[in-house]
């Protein structure tokens, strides 16, 4: 699943391709419209696919920015202000190209789920192979109210403190320390890998309660979260699975991974194990955290 690098490294690889253009039209696939026929909601929420279709036909691309896991197009018609709110779920990915083709790899090419045409002539394409992501059109961000839960971004000045103060809370105190910094409302944007990877460079157990790690320790926990996200967002992000930027180019993080997906720990060449928190696979050192 794509986690703040990499929505992060499509933001600013889809930013400067899209800005200042005009959808002309915008075209949802059949999958969506059946599965709001039955309910469902697929890729589109909150909102009939006509109608979305018809919303997006002469919107202005004002800016595109992200906020945690989120990518965020600030849109304009008619003067009026919208929001569109859109998360790559677990293999969301945009293309910017003159026609379909233009994909080169045939698994995005089959799982196109949203097509907008720009008055330039090129298409803005989403596809989604397991159709997770998620659309959301609003006119502000109060619509849509666990946007406003998300914690402040991980490089703000306060989410520090932010986290600290939430460490405290009796519902995450007694909680496993990786379950509670993947969780978006105590640290923005840090998910599965870089929990895994924060962990094992300040030597914490995934699994310590939260309220039984010191303050000291907590703190150099969260700036290795800031540190292997940055590092992370200059490598272009980590290629697992099926992410990849607009350019269908894969990130190179995931040659520096030290303990996420691996078998042997680099520090003491012990086997490293695995055990499940938070309904995630966390893999960890035995010897080198505690
Ligand atoms: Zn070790």
């Amino acid at each position: 699943m794509p986690e703040l690098p990499e929505v992060e490294g499509v933001v600013r690889a889809l930013s400067p391709k899209i800005v200042g253009k005009v959808i002309s039209r915008a075209s949802l696939s059949e999958t969506i419209y059946q599965s709001h026929q039955l309910g469902k909601q697929c890729i589109v929420k909150n909102m009939e696919p006509a109608a979305f279709e018809l919303a997006l036909s002469g919107m202005e691309i004002k800016r595109v920015h992200r906020r945690a896991k989120y990518i965020f197009m600030d849109l304009e018609k008619d003067g009026n202000p919208f929001l569109l709110v859109n998360h790559l779920g677990m293999t969301g990915a945009w293309f910017v190209v003159q026609k379909e083709e233009d994909i080169l790899e045939e698994k995005f090419k089959k799982h196109i789920h949203a097509r907008f045409s720009l008055t330039t002539g090129e298409l803005l394409i989403f596809s989604d192979i397991r159709r997770f992501g998620e659309f959301r059109l609003l006119h502000t961000i109060d619509e849509h109210p666990p946007l406003l839960q998300i914690a402040p971004e991980p490089f703000n000045q306060n989410a520090l403190n932010y986290f600290l103060a939430k460490c405290e809370l009796p519902k995450y105190a007694n909680k496993p320390i990786k379950e509670v910094i993947m969780d978006g409302q105590v640290i923005s944007g840090c998910g599965n890998i870089y929990a895994t990877e924060a962990l094992f460079h300040v030597g914490i157990h995934p699994a310590r309660k939260t309220g039984r790690i010191s303050k000291e320790r907590k703190i150099a926990l969260f700036e290795a979260i800031q540190k292997v996200l940055l590092e992370s967002i200059e490598m272009g992000g980590s290629t697992i699975s099926d992410y990849r930027n607009i350019n269908g180019e894969a990130g190179g993080m995931q040659h520096r991974l030290k303990m996420y997906g691996k078998k042997i720990c680099p520090n003491c060449s012990a086997n490293t194990k695995t055990m499940t928190i938070g309904g995630r696979t966390s893999v960890y050192c035995p010897k080198c955290q505690h």
